[in-house]
């Protein structure tokens, strides 16, 4: 059994108490007394179901119901190993949040392993980020000043904020993430995510304009809010 079941969940009592403690909760239309319910229901219909739904992409992972629930129990781990099933089962695909796994893979996966950060200025298209409105576009062609007269040392060696991560500490990187297995996972989204697009008339490209990866991206059906806000 994933460890995450098994720290995660110890006989909930359906107290609430997560669910309102839970950031995502007040926001999203997400329950996560109503999921540790689910889960710990173990029937494999109603799994499934959670497994094909945007419901499981809405946690932001904060662990805030780690530390109030009085059995012990952490929703946000159960969650975590549920995405974890969702990829490897191939159900992310059948929900809006979910196909946006792919965005998470190649924006963020593929930036850490390329420049050993999350979210790196220099690889950043403003135009996927109208809520930026100009600004990011102006530090992106301001970068290097502005980032070194606030003490940095943009995309240079040695130490500092934003310097260049070494060669050999960048395959120290993707080292560990062959070990973890998050590699073969980066595989496992790109077919499933692959097969997705052609079943809705699309080939799915590396490009950063691929067109389905743009849907993608961009999806919102605007359902996933609470009705209240
Ligand atoms: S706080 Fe703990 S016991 Fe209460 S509903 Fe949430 S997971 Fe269950
Ligand atoms: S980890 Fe997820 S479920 Fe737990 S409080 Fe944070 S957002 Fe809510």
């Amino acid at each position: 059994m994933d460890i995450r079941f098994e720290e995660g969940l110890r006989a909930c009592i359906n107290c609430g108490t997560c669910t309102a403690i839970c950031p995502a909760a007040s926001f999203y239309d997400y329950d996560p007394k109503k999921i540790a319910t689910q889960v710990q229901s173990a029937n494999d219909e109603i799994i499934e179901a959670l497994l094909k739904s945007d419901t499981i992409w809405y946690c932001g992972e904060c662990m805030s119901c780690k530390t109030r629930c009085p059995r012990g129990n952490t929703p946000g781990l159960i969650i975590m190993a549920l995405r974890q099933l969702s990829i490897e089962t191939g159900f992310f695909v059948e929900s809006e949040k979910g196909r946006q796994v792919l965005a998470l893979k190649r924006i963020l996966g593929g930036s850490i392993l390329r420049s050993g950060y999350c979210v790196h200025i220099s690889a950043m298209d403003h135009a996927m980020h109208p809520e930026q409105g100009p600004v990011w576009g102006w530090i992106r062609e301001n970068a290097k000043d502005l980032y070194n007269r606030l003490g940095g040392n943009f995309e240079e060696e040695g130490a500092g904020a934003m310097r260049k991560i070494a060669d050999e500490d960048l395959k120290e990187l993707e080292r560990i993430f062959e070990v973890t297995q998050a590699l073969s996972r980066f595989d496992t989204i790109e077919k499933f995510s692959a097969a997705k697009a052609k079943s809705m008339g699309y080939n799915l490209t590396e490009k950063i304009d691929d067109p389905y990866f743009r849907m993608v991206y961009t999806a919102n059906s605007g359902k996933h809010k609470k009705s209240r806000l």
